[in-house]
Parts: structure tokens; sequence; C-alpha cells
């Protein structure tokens, strides 16, 4: 009954985001979500404007958080733009700076969502090939296009990409925007925000979701020239100027706020990551080198499909890609000590090993 659809409706295939389990019965691994809390300073924030302003519309331009901001990152705020979630951010880029009569370029093994959003908006795209391992070629990104997208570091590999690989990238096309979707940088890549006020066609988008805890609330941006922002603002301003509600505000706000946190939370999820990394290599697992805060990783004897539901069964959740290239593989988002524990035990088992 498509009969009422539009063209493109009807040739979607929208991306289909990992389980939300209702119940809190499983250990969930599966969403690249941040195993702590958010920051105190953030909740506080939340509860603050809950209590005092939920009455009155939302600032439209997002001031305040675009100058604290600017001022994290060393920016100013007209250098600054902001959405519901880095998903939105993405969706908005590509409405602002590509068009259908060239290819944007991203990597074949990437985030599922740019093919989407590509579809969706009726753009054409190219995909490159990762190397063997996994790594961004170069050169086939110095090839004529009308736009490239760059997860960094990438998803769901985890591997990274060097900052002279995403300059060399920005010179040699500067006839087109290159976004950068640091979504995971916290956890170990090398952040391209420096170049921002040196290469006017670079976009670096990240979010709330994974580093500081805050998933639930939906709060992404992106940094790049006044140009680019002054872009996107016209996309953002002809869907829904109030982008962000009172409560993301304000514990956005909150959380930029307190460092000590993010630096806390994300160095204990890198060391959780490097330990869990040994573990699972000594279980017989290849591990891809992550700089995320998820592993990418295969086992010779066991299909990973296996390995996935034999998880389930026992109450943990991954991610399973059913993709050429991929379907052997399954990205574990690093939980807490205690999480990772109890999925090695879980692995060890159906392994048939001793943990
Ligand atoms: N980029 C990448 C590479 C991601 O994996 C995700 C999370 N699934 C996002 C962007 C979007 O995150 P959010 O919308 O929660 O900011």
């Amino acid at each position: 009954m498509k009969e009422l659809w539009s063209k493109r409706a009807r040739a979607l295939t929208p991306y289909i985001p990992g389980e939300q389990p209702r119940e809190r019965k499983f250990i969930k691994l599966n969403t690249n979500e941040n195993p702590y809390p958010p920051s105190p300073m953030a909740l506080a924030a939340i509860r603050e404007a809950a209590c005092d302003t939920l009455r009155l519309y939302p600032d439209p331009e997002c001031t305040n958080l675009r100058e604290v901001l600017a001022a994290s990152y060393g920016l100013k705020p007209n250098q600054v733009f902001v959405g519901n979630g880095s998903d939105e951010v993405l969706a908005m880029c590509f409405q602002a700076f590509f068009d259908p009569d060239r290819p944007i370029l991203f990597p074949d093994i990437t985030y599922s969502f740019y093919t989407v959003y590509a579809d969706l908006f009726g753009l054409t795209y190219r995909q490159i090939p990762l190397d063997e391992n996994f790594a961004v070629p170069r050169e086939p990104f110095l090839e004529e296009n009308g736009g490239i997208v760059i997860a960094n570091p990438n998803a769901p590999t985890g591997r990274a990409i060097s900052l002279s690989g995403v300059k060399a990238v920005l010179e040699g096309n500067p006839n087109s925007v290159v976004v950068v979707d640091e979504a995971y940088v916290d956890f170990g890549a090398r952040s391209a925000v420096e170049l921002v006020d040196c290469h006017p066609n670079l976009v670096v988008v990240q979010t709330m979701s994974k580093s500081r805890s805050l998933a639930g609330l939906r709060v992404g941006f992106a940094f790049a020239n006044e140009n680019l922002i002054t872009a996107l603002n016209s996309v953002k301003n002809s869907f829904n100027s109030y982008t962000l509600d009172r409560l993301a505000l304000a514990g956005a706000e909150g959380a930029l706020r307190d460092v000590g946190y993010l630096r806390a939370t994300t160095m204990k999820i890198i060391h959780t990551r490097g330990y869990t990394a040994c573990r699972l290599k000594s279980l017989g697992f290849q591990v891809v080198d992550s700089s995320a805060n998820f592993l990418f990783v295969s086992h010779p004897d066991v299909a990973a499909k296996t390995l996935l539901d034999g998880l389930r069964e026992r109450g943990i959740l991954v991610r399973w890609f059913d993709k050429p290239r991929i379907s052997n593989y399954l990205r574990i988002t690093i939980g807490t000590d205690q999480e990772m524990e109890a999925l090695c035990a879980a692995l060890a088992e159906l392994l048939g090993k001793e943990g």
C-alpha cells in the first residue's frame, strides 16, 4: 500500500539503530553508550532548568551553549552550530553542502547513516573501499567529488585517521566541503578542530552522546568557518528554529563546564578498552586497533552471528552487521570493568575455553 508514498520514500532503506530493550536486564554493549552517568554538573543544570524555565520557549540561537562550546574549543561563537544529536547535524550538512550532480565520497565501511541521508536527499555518492587493515586510503579521496564525509575514528571499525591524513584530504579538495564526523574522537583520536580557522572547507561534527554520557539528551554540534555555519543555520531555520529544548541546552552547558569529569571517565574507558582487548586476544579473537569506545573483533573458529546469538541468550547485547566483508565481526561497546568481565566469561564459555 505504498501508492500514496513519494517515489523517494518508497526507495528508502532507513537506518535501523541497535536494539534498545525496554527491560534493563541486559548488559548493553550494542549502541556505544557511555556506561557512566553524566557529569553531576550536567544533572544539576538540567534539574535547575526543569524547575525554573520550562514555561518559556528556548533560545532559538542557542547563544549560551554556542558561547560555552566556542570557549571550550578555542573558536568564536559564529563558528559553532548545534543540533538535536549529531545525526541531525549530519543531516543538515548533507542538505547544506552537497548537490545531486557530483558524488559525495565516503568509505565503504563507515557509519550507515551516510548512505541513508544521501538517498533521502536525492544525492549521489561513491564509496571508497577501506584497505585490508580497515584503514581509510588517501588517494581516492583526492578524485573529483562533490563533498566528502569521513568518520574519525571510523565506525564500526574504531580505526583513527591522523591529523596529517585529514589535512591532505582538505588540501586536495579546496572546492568541496569535507565533513569530519568525530562522534568518538575523545576516546583517543586527534581532533581536526584546530584546522577550522585555516580551512574554509572543513566541518567538524561532534556529539554529547558518547564521551559526555548524554545520548538521551540529543545534543550534537559542528565547528566550521562562519560562511559554512550560515549555510547550516539557513537549513535549520527552514526546518525548526527551536533546535534544542531548555533541558538539553542546560545539560550540555553543564557537561562542557565539567572538564575533569570528561577526562576521568574517558580515561577509565580507554583503560578498560586496553584490558578488554588483551582478554579477547587471549581467547583467540582478532581485535582491530581502536581509538573509540568500542572494539571491532572477529574469531577465526566461530561465526560472529553465532556469538551474537549466544551472548544474547546470556543477557549481553553486542552489535553485528549483516554486510559483506564485516559479517564475521562483532562491535562491542566498552562498558564498566564488571560488564567486560561478564562479556569475557560468556565468550569463553561459548568458545569452550577457560575465561
Ligand atoms: N556518527 C557516528 C559515527 C555514530 O556512530 C553516531 C552514533 N550512532 C552518530 C554520529 C550519531 O550520534 P548522536 O546522534 O547520538 O549524536
